[in-house]
């Protein structure tokens, strides 16, 4: 089992309060054999907090959380794990009861607000708080547990002691565990569970669960066997079906990303590749040269933003824009080609949209934005239509990806042929 520590606090993540929380829970799963991959520090920002969940959910099977549990409106914890669950919050009322009970035997009155600390995402299980007004509770991502605890030392220490290590200590004895993560892109996370929804059944072994983050629809497999062994084959055997029901979606597995897998093709086709950005900024050719060994196929990107650079970098007709306008298939379309011309590669991608968050028209609204791969012998040109509520960052982000998968299923294709 292996396992992640999430410390929430602008105080912490400013670094007036040291995060003493993480060691000291980091030495308790390592004295009971359970490795911590990974330690994260957020300050009290909801969107920040459900993104390091679902991060955290992909990425092990036990996530521990601390802090921003309290009752006032910068304490979020609660709204963000009900966010990343994807459910709403839910009052509790026994929790509510010994919330009432603590300060009636310190003879302390309760403010309403601490009303907020008997709230829960629902499915999750509150756990009480003996030393503290915050109770935790253990919820539930895809096939990770998540376990969040007050952050005051003290009251986390008891908790964790209490009620969390007994059930890490019994998750984690006797069996093995192996946990595949595959990754694919392309394929809606409705169709995914569709195709695989057998392999998807509760109790089963090998546990298979998805989850998704920025397009990317991970799956994973966690085997249980006597052995590493016997836990590996099992893994090996629901691998191998999800690839073979789910086919080309499937780009990589664990660490891998996208450009990992284009870099791959690319390398063993000998090809390469340029390209010519408006909305991404160089995103694609920043995600193309993430990989290293990336200059045995990329070579050069414009970063063409405004209008007069298109036309003079790239050659780009004015009257081609002034038809069409900036964000347009076809100026798009000439984008990808003549950067391929000018760059001599094999292929060329371009990207060219409305980013937002302004900037957005009736006919040409933020997310809209096409995305082209040119070959000598042809060009593709995709209109994406990301939606107007996602931020700017994510708009990029997902132009990026569309690229880089749109020229992974066209490297694809010369396998297959
Ligand atoms: P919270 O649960 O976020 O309201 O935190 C309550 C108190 O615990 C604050 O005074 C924090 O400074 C302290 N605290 C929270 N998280 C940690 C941590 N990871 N390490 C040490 N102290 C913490
Ligand atoms: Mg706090």
């Amino acid at each position: 089992m292996n396992a992640q520590i999430i410390s929430i606090g602008t105080e912490l993540a400013l670094g007036q309060t040291v995060d003493t929380n993480t060691a000291w829970l980091a030495q308790k799963l390592a004295a009971v054999g359970v490795a911590c991959a990974k330690h994260v520090t957020i300050d009290d920002q909801q969107a920040a907090i459900e993104q390091a969940i679902r991060t955290a959910a992909n990425e092990t099977e036990l996530v521990l959380v601390t802090g921003g549990l309290g009752p006032t409106p910068d304490d979020v914890t609660r709204q963000a794990v009900a966010a990343a669950m994807d459910v709403q919050l839910r009052f509790d009322e026994q929790s509510f009861k010994y919330i009432e009970e603590y300060f009636r035997a310190r003879k302390r009155a309760m403010h309403p607000e601490n009303r907020t600390q008997a709230m829960f995402p629902d499915g999750a299980k509150p756990i009480r708080n003996h030393f503290g007004t915050a109770p935790g509770f253990h919820a539930v991502v895809g096939l990770t547990d998540i376990y969040v605890m007050p952050g005051v030392p003290r009251e986390m220490k008891m908790m964790f002691e209490q009620y969390v290590l007994p059930f890490i200590e019994e998750a984690a004895a006797g069996e093995t565990i192996v946990q595949r993560t595959l990754h694919t892109f392309g394929m809606p996370e409705a169709e995914v569970g569709e195709k695989i929804a057998d392999l998807m059944e509760r109790g089963r072994n090998p546990a298979v669960g998805t989850s998704a983050a920025d397009l990317i629809i991970s799956i994973r497999v966690n085997a249980q066997g006597a052995t590493h062994d016997e836990a590996a084959r099992l893994a090996d055997v629901d691998v191998f079906e999800l690839i073979s029901r789910l086919g080309n979606v499937v780009y990589g597995e664990g660490d891998e990303t996208l450009a990992d897998a284009v870099a791959k093709l690319l390398i063993d086709q000998k090809k390469t590749i340029s390209t010519a950005e408006s909305c991404t900024g160089g995103l694609i050719a920043k995600m193309l040269t993430d990989v290293s060994g990336s200059s045995a196929y990329f070579t050069q990107s414009f970063i063409t933003y405004a209008n007069e650079s298109k036309h003079r970098l790239l050659g780009i007709p004015a009257e081609l824009i002034g038809q069409h306008g900036a964000v347009s298939a076809a100026v798009a379309e000439v984008m990808a080609q003549k950067c391929r011309e000018i760059s001599d590669t094999y292929y060329a991608l371009s990207a060219t949209g409305v980013a937002g968050p302004t900037g957005g028209t009736p006919e040409k609204p933020v997310g809209l934005v096409y995305i082209t791969l040119a070959t000598l012998a042809n060009v593709v040109v995709k209109e994406l239509r990301l939606g107007e509520i996602l931020t700017r960052s994510e708009i990029r982000d997902r132009t990026a990806k569309c690229a880089l998968n749109l020229l992974r299923l066209e490297l694809l294709k010369n396998i297959q042929r």
